[in-house]
């Protein structure tokens, strides 16, 4: 097979990365290397079912992750199966709703866009300069995140701000977690056999981020985070929705400086502000049962603002296809699951406690009644969708 395609996703500290079956979807390597940029970086290769470690050496960057990426590959013969690399970029501002072949004005408006996802796309575009250095002679794709929901209409994406703002800088809400959305609103309509144009559905994607997206007719007419992953539904460590005038709250009575407003919503917010204990909804998970309040609180105002925000976005249709659950949480909590459906009565939802608890580590299915709307939860596959758009795209099957 000489069609693989390397999806990689890099962050600022972080590189993950796929070597992927554009038609199938077969992983045939994944891996991450983590704490780059310090003495710590290492990377983790899985492969044939076993996974490796290795120390990257100095200097410790993406550069000398890929690398060692590439050894791998040339080592188990694999380097000659890649035909292309596929790059999750997080935003893609209003210019770029498809697949885009990377070029050097690419790059640049990547750069350009970094004002809009100071913590992404800078890193986004050191894998793909790291990855141009050895892999020279291949295309490289971007896939935009904020890709998918391009196509929600204005009373979705404007903020009740002054339009000059919109207009000359460009304020709106973008989205995010597109490719996840895609796909699990793609394997919904399988599901159902539908053909996906003809498909309402409203999905969550819960992980450590967190979002909701109302998609109609196949296409994202709403979803929950904004022009930042900052708007929406509480995460991990992310607020998510707060009157705006908390900010000049903390500023003007509490003497925050903007950094540490910045810092206490993005970082110190969400399950582990209101739990005190962690982000991890696992370890929350085992706390609330083991009797501590704080936890149960956490979880309780998690899964209400995703019901809430669910419940909002019915508003957008007159019929729904079903709810689908998925990322870390989506895919793994029967308890978050079980919460949100039991408030979402009034949009006929019913959970199948039994279908609830089956719905674990991997598995795909049906969780609510026979006479419910349908809910499902869906494992998501980004990478699949990644790998498959920029083999589309080279093949002009796009
Ligand atoms: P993600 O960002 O999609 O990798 O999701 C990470 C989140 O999924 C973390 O909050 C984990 O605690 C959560 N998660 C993973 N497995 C489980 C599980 N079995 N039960 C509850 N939460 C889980």
């Amino acid at each position: 097979m000489q069609n693989n395609i390397l999806v990689i996703n890099c962050g600022s500290s972080s590189l993950k990365f796929s070597l992927v079956n554009p038609i199938s979807g077969q992983n045939i390597i994944s891996g991450l290397a983590e704490c780059l940029l310090s003495v710590d970086a290492f990377i983790t290769i899985k492969h044939q079912g076993e996974k490796k470690k290795f120390n990257l050496p100095t200097p410790y960057d993406h550069q000398v992750a890929i690398s060692a990426l590439v050894n791998y590959l040339i080592e188990n013969n694999l380097k000659e199966s890649v035909s292309a690399l596929g790059h999750r970029v997080v935003h893609g501002g209003e210019k770029y709703s498809q697949p885009t072949l990377i070029n050097e004005d690419i790059k640049q408006s990547i750069e350009q866009l970094s004002k809009l996802a100071p913590l992404h796309n800078p890193a986004n575009l050191q894998g793909i300069n790291a990855a141009e250095q050895v892999f020279n002679d291949l295309p490289q794709v971007a896939i935009f995140d904020t890709a998918f929901h391009q196509s929600m209409p204005k009373r979705s994406y404007l903020y009740g701000l002054p339009y000059h703002l919109y207009k000359e800088h460009g304020i709106r809400k973008y989205g995010f977690h597109g490719t996840s959305h895609y796909f699990v609103s793609r394997e919904a309509a399988k599901i159902i056999n539908k053909p996906s144009k003809e498909c309402n559905f409203i999905s969550a994607h819960l992980g450590n981020g967190c979002s909701i997206t109302a998609i109609k007719n196949g296409k994202s007419v709403d979803t929950s985070l904004g022009l930042t992953p900052l708007e929406g539904v509480m995460m991990g460590t992310r607020s998510g929705d707060v009157d705006p005038g908390v900010i000049f709250h903390l500023v003007d009575q509490l003497g925050y400086t903007l950094e540490e407003v910045n810092n206490t919503l993005n970082k110190k917010s969400g399950l582990l502000g209101v739990s005190q204990l962690s982000n991890d909804c696992r370890a929350i998970e085992e706390a609330a049962q083991g009797g501590n309040k704080q936890a149960l609180l956490a979880l309780t105002l998690f899964s209400y603002r995703i019901a809430k925000s669910i419940a909002s976005f019915s508003c957008n249709f007159t019929s729904l296809d079903g709810l689908i659950f998925t990322g870390g949480i989506g895919e793994n909590s029967n308890f978050i699951r079980a919460l949100i459906l039991s408030q979402l009565s009034l949009l006929n939802f019913t959970e199948d406690s039994k279908g609830n608890k089956a719905m674990r580590f991997g598995n795909q299915g049906c969780i609510t009644t026979k006479d419910s709307t349908p809910c499902w939860v869906i494992p998501t596959n980004e990478e699949w969708v990644i790998a498959e758009q920029t083999f589309k795209l080279l093949n002009k099957e796009n």
